[in-house]
């Protein structure tokens, strides 16, 4: 422990962000560098718990407690060689991590966790900023082929973890670019994109191969594909959405989550958007149904659009602030979070069913008729029910509509069901947590494609632990690590 008394001494100070006002003017991230001092002070207060339960909230296994340690006597280079022992990308994590670790600190029992993502943006920023991020290009090759489909957060840990380990590997990634839903999903505003580059780039240094525009199943021809690799890590994400099917679904202004928050990822990057996709909020008064990440992405689009209004609503009633009972630490606590897109405006309501999308003649989205709902808690574990509320059905206005409802499972038509895989009971590639095998052996999967929509930080660490089963496959054995998730409350989360 860097100093025993510290968690005393110093209270959590989370790092400045830019007033909202300013902020929602341009599409840059906007959370400001921590001074040295506080970075050292907030490591400080890591009580090197003799068990330590961040460790294992975290889907990773970061070894929390060591590299705060580092970080309080500013040995960076030590905290960098700790942390990308088990995270192949700290600068994703650091960023946008719902930080399941700090929702197991030991800290948190009483006060305010210790600031752990914090901590680990700034030692990958500042071993960039010193040249401590190097290639690491393999000794040796083992002379192994390997296909990795998908270049988000999965198959980037699965190809950085496999190329490591000797092998060549090809990432086939249908989009324009290189990251999946980090490069085009999330705004630019949480991840800056130069942010995924810089890291492609050290990637292509050591020997990964990236081929873009490459649809496996549509240009890159599935069955060729499988033949003339030893091994295929499917890292597709999940990309079905859920629909809400009610009356006048058709009109014009209801659209996916996912048909508008990409194209103001191009536009940033100095792209066009894509064609009959050109979507803007500016103006309009904009409805987000879905109260999750996504949801909240589309809240801070349309903000920086200029939206005239943006209402957020969502089905399930409003959390509570705190814990509750049933929710006791170190388990992850379902209660209200308040997004950096929340604090710069709109309206938020909670249990509210969407009765109907309602328009004008010529077929133009004008309002949503909603009505409040009541809910009773679930009595001998049975799921909770809800009736609606008398008298309160009306309609709101609304000429945008975003559908952010979650993801169903990953698209099947095409590569998947080329290759005859099994799906599991919700769709997805059919595959466990040990081996991460398909029905078909030499073919393997990890990330959203194969445990359903869920987090960046859990897509890294399927990629990681599918690639050493690949290298257990294709070698025999495997110096790869392996992490075990011991922890109950970090499979609760995604
Ligand atoms: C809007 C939004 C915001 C989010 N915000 C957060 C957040 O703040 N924090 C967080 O932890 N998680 C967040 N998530 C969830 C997180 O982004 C995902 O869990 C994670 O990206 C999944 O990684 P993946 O590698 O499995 O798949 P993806 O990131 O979905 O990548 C899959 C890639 O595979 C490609 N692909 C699919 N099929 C083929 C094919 N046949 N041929 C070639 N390429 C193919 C796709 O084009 C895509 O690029 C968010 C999700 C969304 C939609
Ligand atoms: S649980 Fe919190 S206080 Fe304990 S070792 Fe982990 S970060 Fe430090």
């Amino acid at each position: 422990m860097g100093k025993p008394t510290g968690f005393l001494e110093f209270t959590r100070e989370n790092p400045k962000k830019i007033d909202p006002k300013i902020r929602v003017q341009g599409y840059n991230e906007f959370i400001q560098e921590m001074p040295e001092t506080v970075l050292n002070n907030q490591a400080a207060r890591c009580m090197d718990c003799g068990v330590p339960f961040c460790h294992s909230g975290c889907p990773l296994g970061n070894i929390i407690p060591e590299f705060n340690d580092a970080v309080y006597e500013k040995d960076y280079e030590e905290a960098y060689r700790i942390l990308s022992s088990t995270n192949n990308f700290p600068e994703f994590t650091g960023r946008i991590c719902p930080a399941p670790c700090e929702a197991s600190c030991v800290l948190g029992i009483n006060q305010a966790p210790v600031t752990i993502e914090e901590i680990e943006k700034n030692i990958i920023e500042i071993a960039f900023k010193k040249g401590y991020v190097v290639p690491h290009i393999p000794e040796h090759r083992t002379g192994k082929k390997i296909a990795v489909i998908g270049s988000g957060p999965a198959g980037l840990a699965a190809a950085a973890q496999l190329n490591s380990a000797g092998h060549l590997v090809t990432v086939f990634e249908r989009d324009d670019e290189i990251g999946g839903l980090l490069r085009y999903g999330i705004p630019d505003f949480k991840l800056e994109k130069w942010v995924i580059q810089r890291r492609v780039d050290l990637m292509m240094q050591e020997g990964v191969i990236f081929k873009t525009n490459a649809n496996v199943g549509v240009n890159v021809k599935t069955n060729q594909l499988v033949k003339d690799f030893d091994a295929v890590v499917l890292a597709g994400g999940s990309t079905i959405p859920r629909d809400i099917p009610i009356k006048g679904r058709e009109l014009k202004g209801v659209h996916f989550a996912m048909e508008f928050l990409p194209q103001q990822n191009r536009r940033v990057a100095g792209k066009a958007a894509q064609e009959g996709k050109d979507l803007w909020a500016t103006g309009q008064d904009v409805l987000v149904i879905g109260g999750g990440d996504t949801g909240a992405d589309c809240v801070g689009t349309s903000h920086r659009h200029g939206a005239k209004s943006v209402t957020q609503i969502e089905l399930l009633p409003k959390p509570p602030t705190d814990r509750t009972t049933s929710m006791p630490w170190p388990n992850w606590p379902m209660v209200l979070r308040t997004s950096s897109s929340h604090e710069e405006g709109g309206e938020r309501s909670w249990s509210i069913q969407t009765k109907e999308f309602v328009g004008d003649s010529s077929g133009n989205l004008t309002g949503l008729k909603l009505v409040e709902l009541e809910w009773e808690a679930g009595v001998d574990g049975k799921m909770p029910k809800f009736v609606e509320k008398a008298g309160s059905e009306r309609i709101v206005p609304a000429s945008l509509v975003l559908i952010a409802a979650g993801f169903l499972h990953p698209q099947q038509d095409g590569m998947l069901n080329d290759m005859g895989l099994d799906f599991d009971e919700r769709g997805n590639v059919k595959a466990n947590t040990t081996k991460y095998q398909t029905s078909n052996p030499k073919i393997f999967a990890a990330g959203d494609m194969r445990r359903g929509q869920s987090l960046v930080v859990w897509a890294i660490s399927e990629g990681r632990e599918c690639a050493r089963s690949v290298d257990e496959y294709l070698m025999g054995i495997s110096k790869l690590e392996r992490k075990d998730n011991s922890l109950l409350n970090v499979e609760e989360m995604a």
